[in-house]
C-alpha cells in the first residue's frame, strides 16, 4: 500500500495551492493564514452506502467528496479555502480505482478553488472516503438557516432535479440521458456563489442535499416562519421532464423533491436585487413553520404522489 504523503502528494500534484495556504503537506498539520472565522464541515462517504462501485466511476467519487463538503461551506456564506481528504479502501482494490479517485479528488479542488492540504490513508473492508473542508468568512457574518424574516424572498441557485432524475435512470438500468446520470454521480456545485450570496444580503442558506422542500423545512423551522414556494416560478429542465415522462412521475417532482444536487437555496430581504443565477422560487411568509408549495401544505411522507 502506498504511503500518506505518496498519496496526497498524487493527488495535489498539479494543483496550485492558494495564497492563504501558510504551510501544506509534508508536517504534522497544515496551516492556513484566515481572514476572519474559519468554517469546518466533514462528510462520509462508505461504499454501497453512499456509492455503488457499478453506478459511480472512481474519478466521480472523488470529484464527490470534495464537492459535497465545499458545498456545505459554500452554503454558509464563506469562500472555500482548503481539504483534507482521508481515504481507506481494501488490500485487493485495484490500483486504477485509487489513482482515478485521486483525479477525481484533484480536479474538483481545482473546480472549487481549493488547496488540499492534506490526508490520511488505510485499509478496511469496503472503500471509505472522508473529507473535511475549510472555509474563510472574511469578516462576515456566516449564514446560517435561522435567519429569515417574513416578506423576505426565497431564491435558488445551481440545478435541482438532475441528480435524482440521474438516479431513476440508473436504478432502471439506462445510462442516458447521461447529464442526469453525471449529476448524480458528481454534482454541479455553483462555486462561488455562496459569498455571492452574503455579500448580496441573504438572510438565511443551506445547500440542497435531501432535496429542496426537505432543506428549507430546516430553514423553516430554523427561521420560526413559513415558506411558500411557487410552483410557476420553476422550469422543469428538458433532461428531468424526459425522465420524468419514462417514469410515469411529475417533473416538478423531481425539481421539488430530489435531492443530491447541491444547489443552493438562500432567503433575501424583499427587493433585493438578486445576483446573477439566482432564481426567486417563493416568499417567507409568518406563521408557525411550514413549507407550503403553491400555498398548499406539503406532506413529505407523500413524496411524489403529491404531484401526480
Ligand atoms: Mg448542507
Amino acid at each position: 500500500m502506498t504511503g500518506e504523503f505518496e498519496l496526497i502528494d498524487r493527488i495535489t500534484r498539479g494543483l496550485v495551492a492558494r495564497d492563504d495556504v501558510v504551510l501544506s503537506v509534508g508536517d504534522d498539520a497544515a496551516v492556513l493564514a484566515l481572514s476572519g472565522h474559519a468554517v469546518v464541515t466533514t462528510d462520509v462517504l462508505i461504499e454501497n452506502v453512499h456509492f455503488k462501485r457499478q453506478w459511480s466511476p472512481a474519478r466521480a467519487v472523488g470529484r464527490k467528496a470534495v464537492a459535497v463538503n465545499v458545498s456545505d461551506v459554500e452554503a454558509m456564506g464563506a469562500r472555500p479555502s482548503a481539504v483534507v481528504v482521508a481515504l481507506a479502501f481494501p488490500k485487493d482494490l485495484d490500483q486504477a480505482w485509487v489513482e482515478e479517485f485521486e483525479a477525481g479528488a484533484r480536479e474538483e479542488c481545482d473546480r472549487a478553488g481549493v488547496s488540499l492540504v492534506g490526508g490520511d490513508l488505510s485499509s478496511s473492508a469496503v472503500i471509505a472516503v472522508c473529507v473535511t473542508a475549510i472555509g474563510d468568512l472574511g469578516g462576515r457574518a456566516a449564514v446560517t438557516r435561522s435567519g429569515a424574516l417574513p416578506g423576505d424572498l426565497v431564491a435558488v441557485c445551481g440545478r435541482l432535479g438532475w441528480a435524482a432524475a440521474g438516479l431513476a435512470v440508473l436504478q432502471r438500468g439506462f445510462g442516458s440521458p447521461k447529464d442526469m446520470v453525471a449529476e448524480q454521480q458528481t454534482p454541479t456545485v455553483p462555486y462561488g456563489q455562496g459569498v455571492v450570496a452574503s455579500r448580496a444580503g441573504a438572510t438565511a442558506m443551506l445547500d440542497v442535499s435531501d432535496g429542496l422542500l426537505a432543506d428549507l423545512g430546516h430553514i423553516a423551522d430554523s427561521s420560526g416562519v413559513v415558506i411558500d414556494l411557487d410552483t410557476g416560478l420553476f422550469a422543469v429542465p428538458d433532461g428531468v421532464a424526459r425522465v420524468a415522462a419514462a417514469t410515469g412521475k411529475p417533473g416538478i417532482g423531481f425539481v421539488l423533491a430530489g435531492g443530491e444536487d447541491h444547489a443552493l437555496a438562500a432567503a433575501f430581504p424583499a427587493g433585493t436585487d438578486l445576483p446573477e443565477g439566482w432564481v426567486r422560487v417563493g416568499e417567507v411568509k409568518a406563521g408557525d413553520p411550514a413549507v407550503l408549495v403553491d400555498g398548499h401544505a406539503f406532506d413529505g411522507s407523500r413524496g411524489w404522489d403529491h404531484f401526480a
